[in-house]
């Protein structure tokens, strides 16, 4: 492998390093369509995209250029720069709970060294010690890198193997799983583990971060420190999700797997519970659980996997004006499961309907959620809805879009029989459907104002 390979090009940004004859560490001047620049190379992490060429300017500041838009570089020396996360052997106590961590990607996974830019993994557990010694109060680490990949890329394939290694590190007798993930599709991946594994008898905790390491204002020590916690010592045995609670550095929350989404594209406080409020606040000290319907941590070693799953399912997020031809075509194409996001208490228009009924007698399943994210789909309450039953559209309660999206995926993985199909869906695995919302979710636990920060300072007295 080539040293701009090994430094984590590829594709493009690849060819033309080598095309103009420069590598990383590489001092030099570059003519692009964006303006003429001078920096150093840096390396780029793994998980890093193809097009960008990243150099760090003298100003200290780093500069992404894309491959494309450069038409000269000339070379004028090299200032290589090491970098390394001091490593420290993580210590072994034998009373402490054993949490295995297992890697997929996303920023929690890379950390950047101030002095060059470079983009580098921390993640052994001697690196993850050395920079984050607290986690060796809690339990005894070991860790995992399964992928390595921005949470876009994760899919089918990945689900299912992360699933299998849960159910592994949990027959042999494992305390509590973590698992690192970018933020952006840390829903998705929570909820369909919440049906591949089913009953896990200890805390499988999901965590990323918003800010990589680097960034004074990251969340990743805070938002990791706590996930171990929970693992270690929490007592929900469910597929969870750990990330930044509403404004301060104080805590995080668990988030139920099927409850939880990502609101908020660079806030750090962006996961948020839908149609329910979190099972707990937790900081390095106190898990404060704020409700008591959780499964329980157990010892016994017993757990469901089932892996199963169609990726011929789709979201169609209605707008208005949507054509039927989009459904005509899913159906064509052999989609076998649509979720519809509709409007309000679940509506789309008037032009779909004999689309719809046509892909149901086609034995397409289609489920009604959402776009409105909290409260239920309704269907009695308008004609329409009443009518868009009667073309076999089947209401998905309270069920989040996406939620239902990877349910369907898992349950036509295992049945193509609309009755069982329809079981499957509306029987509730993990609280993806709920008998009612409550009012303090909505209203209360979504944080970010001085009332509501009130509110959780009293009851976390
Ligand atoms: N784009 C990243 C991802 O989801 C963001 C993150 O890690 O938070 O993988």
């Amino acid at each position: 492998m080539s040293d701009n390979a090994q430094n984590g090009y590829r594709g493009l940004g690849l060819a033309v390093l080598e095309q103009h004859g420069v590598s990383v560490w590489s001092d030099v001047e570059v003519e692009s369509a964006r303006g003429h620049f001078r920096g150093l190379i840096l390396p780029r992490s793994e998980t890093a995209d193809e097009r960008h060429i990243v150099l760090k300017l003298d100003s200290g500041y780093n500069v992404g250029i894309a491959a494309d838009t450069i038409t000269a570089m000339t070379e004028h020396g090299r200032r290589e720069a090491h970098y390394k996360i001091p490593e420290k052997e993580f210590p072994r106590d034998p009373a402490k709970p054993n949490v295995v961590l297992f890697g997929t990607g996303g920023t929690i996974a890379s950390r950047l060294d101030y002095r060059t830019g470079a983009v580098i993994p921390a993640f052994s557990p001697g690196e993850l010690y050395g920079s984050v010694p607290e986690l060796a109060d809690i339990c005894n680490l070991q860790t995992e890198k399964l992928f390595g990949v921005f949470s876009e890329n994760m899919a089918a394939p990945q689900y299912i193997t992360l699933a299998q290694r849960i159910g592994e590190a949990i027959a042999s007798g494992i305390d509590g799983v973590v698992i690192g993930h970018g933020t952006d599709t840390m829903h998705h991946t929570a909820a369909i583990l919440t049906f591949m594994i089913q009953d896990p008898p200890v805390p499988i905790v999901m965590v990323g971060s918003q800010r990589s390491s680097d960034r004074p204002s990251s969340d990743a020590a805070i938002n990791l420190i706590n996930a171990v916690k929970a693992a270690a010592e929490g007592d929900i045995a469910e597929v969870q999700v750990c990330m930044f609670g509403p404004t301060s550095d104080e805590y995080c929350l668990l988030h139920r797997g099927t409850r939880v989404r990502k609101m908020h594209s660079s806030y750090r406080s962006t996961f948020r519970t839908i149609g329910d409020i979190p099972l707990a606040m937790i900081d390095p000290h106190k898990i404060t659980l704020l409700r008591d319907d959780f499964k329980r941590r157990r010892s016994d070693r017993n757990v469901k996997i089932n892996t199963a799953f169609e990726e011929k399912v789709t979201i169609l997020y209605y707008y208005p004006g949507m054509q039927p031809d989009i459904l005509e075509a899913l159906v064509e194409m052999g989609y076998r499961g649509i979720i519809i996001a509709g409007t309000g208490l679940g509506h789309v228009n008037k032009p779909l309907y004999d689309a719809v009924g046509r892909a149901t007698a086609a034995g397409v399943h289609i489920y009604m959620t959402v776009q409105t994210l909290w409260g239920y789909v309704q269907m009695y309450v308008y004609e329409t809805g009443r009518e868009l039953m009667g073309l076999g559209i089947v209401p998905a309660a309270n069920m989040l879009p996406e939620v239902a999206f990877v349910k369907l995926c898992w349950v036509l993985g295992q049945t193509d029989e609309p009755e069982k199909v329809r079981d499957l869906m509306l029987t509730p695995i993990s609280d993806e459907i709920t008998d009612r919302e409550p009012y303090n979710g909505y209203l209360v636990f979504q944080g970010a104002v001085p009332e509501v920060q009130e509110f959780l300072r009293q009851i976390k007295r």
